[in-house]
């Protein structure tokens, strides 16, 4: 008898000791091990953080992109199309919860006349005439769930087949406007040329090295070269002082105005356009369509415009940057300054950074 509990007590014993072995185990595992480790590390620095949601989404984008054979450039076109129209709204708009930032609402989703608006049953969804699909595999259509979301939005834009062509007419449909399709396409293009997602760097748009000037000259009753109302910062520097990029973008616009003389505008990935104005010259074949980056050289500092094309010589030579927000119905200047004294400061934190400490 004796015997016996003693016996038990050593199982139980060691059942405990296993128990607790495992335990250790298990927390050792998950809260020093390497992959925790560079969570937590994230979780602090939201720099790495968002590095890590942009090859995350990359990786969702391209194995969607084997599923359905849709470019995984043109899924994350769209995807960041939606998430510019989200950021162009008011304050308090919801953030997308996953990594895809498609927006449906409620009852395009499950269905105007189905008297459950938050259904996730693809059956019920579909006979009340709801777009929402299943593109997880776990039987439910859910708004919330990043795969289910690019299902329904392929479904949508592969109605008439899924060529180029038939894609282009799907987005139509679903936009109802012509610029969203072109923005899609533009975005696309610069997705497909520079191969990855983190493209929200900036520049400041001349050399740091040149002799510059420029002051907050927003709303003024008239800039130089025959702007009425002042939209834009003007950068007073020498003739042919390099215009650069400030941002990853397609040049969506190139040539002469009577206004802005020679000017180039860059559309970049947040549906915001860049315009440089009153340039002596372009960078030699920079054309429509052309991917740039932040530094690159677009055109050179002049005194174009005021007239007729090739008039120059009206106001002292300077470049007229201007900024514009599409919100995919209207477009609206603001003040560009704020953002050219932070690029500047960034751009000058940077070389000091990268300077030989000798
Ligand atoms: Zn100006």
């Amino acid at each position: 008898m004796v015997n016996k509990v003693s016996l038990w007590m050593k199982i139980a014993y060691a059942v405990l000791f296993l128990f607790t072995l495992l335990s250790v185990l298990e927390m050792t595992r998950s809260d020093f091990g390497l992959g925790q480790n560079q969570r937590l590390f994230a979780a602090e620095n939201p720099e790495v953080q968002k590095k890590n949601i942009f090859a995350e989404r990359k990786d969702l984008l391209e194995e969607f992109a084997l599923v359905s054979k849709i470019p995984w450039y043109e899924l994350a076109a769209i995807d960041q199309y939606e998430r510019s129209l989200i950021s162009a709204k008011k304050k308090g708009t919801a953030q997308p919860q996953g990594l895809i930032a498609i927006q449906i609402p409620e009852a395009v989703w499950a269905g105007p006349l189905n008297p459950d608006q938050a259904d996730t049953n693809p059956m019920s969804i579909a006979w009340f005439g709801g777009i929402g699909k299943d593109g997880s595999g776990d039987g439910k259509a859910d708004r919330s769930n990043d795969l289910d979301l690019l299902q329904t939005m392929v479904s949508k834009i592969t109605k008439s087949g899924n060529r180029d062509t038939d894609r282009q007419i799907g987005l139509w449909a679903y936009y109802q406007n012509t610029r969203s399709v072109q923005r899609i396409k533009q975005f696309s293009e610069i997705y497909k040329n520079l191969e990855k997602l983190d493209l929200f760097e900036h520049a400041f748009p001349l050399p740091l090295s040149a002799d510059y000037s420029y002051r907050s000259t927003w709303g003024a009753k008239r800039g130089w070269g025959g702007f009425r109302t002042h939209e834009g910062t003007d950068l007073f520097a020498r003739y042919g002082v390099p215009v650069r990029s400030t941002c990853y973008g397609i040049v969506e616009l190139i040539g002469w105005n009577n206004f802005g003389g020679w000017r180039v505008g860059i559309r970049d990935l947040t549906n915001t356009y860049h315009y440089y104005a009153h340039l002596s010259g372009f960078a030699k074949n920079l054309k429509q369509g052309d991917i740039v980056k932040p530094g690159q050289t677009v055109g050179w500092v002049g005194s174009s415009g005021y007239g007729k094309p090739g008039t120059s010589g009206k106001f002292p030579p300077h470049l007229h940057y201007g900024l514009y927000r599409d919100t995919g119905l209207n477009e609206w200047s603001f003040n560009p300054y704020p953002y050219l004294k932070n690029w500047e400061r960034e751009e000058q934190k940077n070389r000091t950074k990268s300077a030989p400490s000798a």
